[in-house]
């Protein structure tokens, strides 16, 4: 079957060169790179060369770069590492909308004698900086806000966040697992302390991430062990994963600039000729501060799921919020705290897009996506009534 792959937030296809890079590193370069053998030590130069290619994506030194197993270990460690380098500062700031990689993170340290202020979006979904002006206090460890939203894409003005963290004498670290290898960031010139990326968003394989800790900042290992990546992670490193990390960025330094052009306007065609063919749709998110390759879009009176399933069978591949929430039927956390309305929430679809796509297959889901709608609100009661009544059904119909 046709499969049309609209769902890059949730996971990337590994690139081919990214596979070819990292196979040798399975047979041949087997050497762990701890040991003190030139066969492990060849393998450990090459993951200094991966770490100068992850570096240089991020304007970042590669001292400053610590690989780990994922974007959810990178936020754990950045947010535990600076909690327990800082013992006598027990509150941290954090936004709604976070990823449950800090969101339940949050939740956690909330329930074990921890203070967390959580900063509410406006309907677009963006920060209101006044609120994080106030929130942050002299106990804040560490201000956590992510680059850009994986549901909505929404971009957070990241620097005007850090310039008040500054003055408030506090950390930054920003989960920025969306925004890397979708939008250029320097960290060179930046006033973000600590920053969370994962392989597998950007063409890389899963289970490889990696955090950039400034240099100077004191932060305690979360993952205790050996000596590895200068004692701030322990364990044998995933080396062809790392190798694999380290060739993804590559492959991003070099296309970035003509993907992002092309990511947009098809995504910009994909969302607007939906707009025009689906009647009671909305976008949801800002229009402007967004990830080039998202458009979250609700769709009244019918249920995400059933939009998913109907897509699926067309072999359209979307998502009706996070995929690590996806199998719950919760609304989405984000579109709420954005005061999304109930029927647009349960009627919300996220598209999004990578270089690998084509004009094709936006052509393809424009053709599709239009009439499952139109289907679904034929069968669904609450949908005839509304368009008869001319109101708001109380609750979205499963189908
Ligand atoms: N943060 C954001 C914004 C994400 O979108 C994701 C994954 O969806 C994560 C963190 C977690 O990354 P990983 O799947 O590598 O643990």
């Amino acid at each position: 079957m046709k499969v049309v792959y609209a769902d890059n937030n949730a996971t990337t296809m590994v690139a081919p060169e990214v596979v070819e890079a990292m196979v040798p590193y399975f047979t041949r370069y087997y050497g762990n790179p701890s040991s003190m053998h030139s066969f492990g030590g060849q393998v450990a130069g090459n993951i200094e060369i991966a770490r100068q290619q992850v570096a240089d994506i991020l304007g970042a030194d590669p001292s400053e770069i610590v690989f780990t197993s994922c974007g959810t270990e990178s936020d754990n460690a950045a947010i535990w590492g600076i909690l327990r380098a800082n013992p006598h500062k027990r509150h941290i700031v954090t936004s709604r909308v976070e990823h449950p990689a800090v969101y339940n993170l949050g939740k956690y340290l909330a329930q074990n004698g921890y203070h967390v202020t959580e900063l509410g979006v406006d309907s677009s979904g963006m920060l209101d900086l006044n609120e994080l002006t106030d929130a942050v206090r002299e106990d804040t460890a560490i201000v956590s806000i992510m680059y850009a939203n994986n549901e909505t894409g929404v971009i957070f003005p990241i620097e005007e966040i850090g310039n008040i963290v500054k003055q408030k004498g506090s950390i930054l670290h920003t989960d920025a697992v969306q925004a890397v290898g979708k939008i250029p960031l320097n960290l060179s010139k930046s006033t973000i302390d600590l920053l969370t990326l994962s392989g597998h968003k950007l063409h890389a394989p899963k289970g490889v991430g990696a955090l950039y800790i400034r240099k100077g900042i004191t932060f305690a290992p979360f993952v205790i062990g050996g000596h590895q990546e200068r004692n701030r992670r322990g364990g044998t490193e995933n080396v062809p994963s790392i190798i694999g990390l380290g060739k993804a960025c590559e492959l991003v330094k070099k296309y970035m600039n003509a993907e992002h052009g092309q990511v947009k306007q098809l995504r910009d065609k994909l969302e607007n000729e939906i707009l025009k063919k689906a009647p009671d749709a909305r976008v949801n998110g800002h229009k402007i501060n967004r990830l080039p390759n998202t458009t979250n879009l609700s769709f009244e009176y019918v249920e995400g799921e059933a939009i998913l399933l109907l897509l699926n069978e067309k072999g359209i591949c979307a998502s009706s919020g996070s995929a690590c929430t996806s199998g719950s039927l919760e609304p989405s956390h984000v579109l709420r705290a954005m005061g999304v309305p109930f029927t647009a929430v349960h009627g919300s679809v996220r598209l999004s897009l990578s270089r690998y796509n084509t004009q094709e297959e936006v052509d393809y889901i424009i053709e599709y996506l239009p009439p499952i709608i139109r289907r679904l609100r034929e069968i669904s009661p609450y949908g005839r009534e509304s368009k008869v009544k001319g109101q708001s059904p109380s609750a979205s119909v499963r189908i």
